[in-house]
């Protein structure tokens, strides 16, 4: 019988709650089994290497025994990450273009595999300037959504602010959204790590900021949020995530955020240095005060 989620699980909160989990052998059912060892309750998935090179066929990413193991247990709304190598911001003609044939490509994969969400990264101007940055991604997404015209939508990450990336002001994310014709296929992931090193006061007052998230682009766009502990300190537009209390966030902060009303139906997602994930979910549900000590 599979097992549904509940709003208690155990006494405890229900959160959808998971980790940055492996694709490595047998693609999405890998992730499902790993993310089961940590009792992860969602995750998330880049659908190729980082480091570039060819894909694994979308077809043997055993799809079908993935998703039967995920209602088996109770594993919702998984995500996927855009591999960083797009740069939709770039004024560089080849880098653009192969963004958005990498974007588009990913589009594919993640439909393929069932899966509602595609987090990516803005991108960097390298020193075109913000505006140039706005409206070079919105161009490239309106080719893109024009034609993937179906598949999971595109959730736009708000970013640190390091180097010359576009978005970490939630206003140019609100303005990239603006010059998108398919609207109905965007939405924005947050992250703790960026909101915190670009100076949202998630620390002090995450209400406000959420306040500021609504008014500048609609909290009805927000459907991922990634969990992550910083290693730099507030406003320092730098991006190292840290271990869950192991940063200048810390546990308590991030425990306090996970259960948020406004996020409580959202996938959280953690992409702390690996090793830990399985603990860290288990602090942030509550279930146990102790984090794990970091090496
Ligand atoms: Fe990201
Ligand atoms: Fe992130
Ligand atoms: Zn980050």
């Amino acid at each position: 019988m599979a097992q549904r989620p509940s709003f208690h699980v155990n006494g405890v909160i229900f959160v959808k709650i998971g980790a940055n989990v492996s694709i490595a052998k047998t693609g999405l059912l890998a992730a499902v089994e790993e993310s089961i060892s940590y009792r992860a309750t969602s995750m998330m998935i880049y659908t190729r290497s980082n480091r570039g090179g060819k894909a694994k066929p979308i077809e043997e990413f055993h799809r079908d025994e993935a998703h039967a193991l995920m209602r088996e247990h109770g594993i919702v709304d998984p995500v996927v990450h855009a591999p960083y190598l797009i740069n939709l911001a770039s004024p560089k003609e080849d880098t653009w273009q192969y963004g958005i044939d990498l974007l588009k490509e990913d589009i594919f994969r993640t439909a393929y595999l069932g899966i509602p969400w595609l987090v990516f990264h803005p991108g960097s101007h390298t020193g075109a300037g913000i505006e140039y940055g706005i409206e070079r991604i919105a161009e490239a997404l309106n080719i893109i959504l024009a034609e993937a015209a179906e598949g999971p939508m595109i959730l736009l990450e708000t970013m640190a602010g390091d180097g010359s990336k576009v978005g970490s002001r939630f206003e140019e994310i609100a303005e990239i959204i603006r010059l998108v014709d398919r609207k109905d296929r965007l939405g924005v992931c947050g992250d703790t790590c960026h909101w915190f090193s670009a100076g949202y006061d998630i620390v002090g007052d995450f209400d406000k900021v959420l306040y500021q998230f609504d008014d500048v682009i609609g909290l009805n766009r927000l459907k991922v949020f990634h969990i992550n502990d910083s290693k730099y300190p507030f406003d320092s537009r730098k991006d190292r995530h840290a271990n869950i209390g192991h940063g200048l966030i810390g546990g308590e902060v991030l425990r306090r955020i996970c259960r948020h009303e406004v996020l409580r139906d959202m996938p959280l997602i953690l992409e702390t240095p690996e090793g830990y994930y399985g603990e860290e979910i288990a602090y942030l549900r509550g279930e146990t005060d102790e984090l794990p000590p970091v090496r």
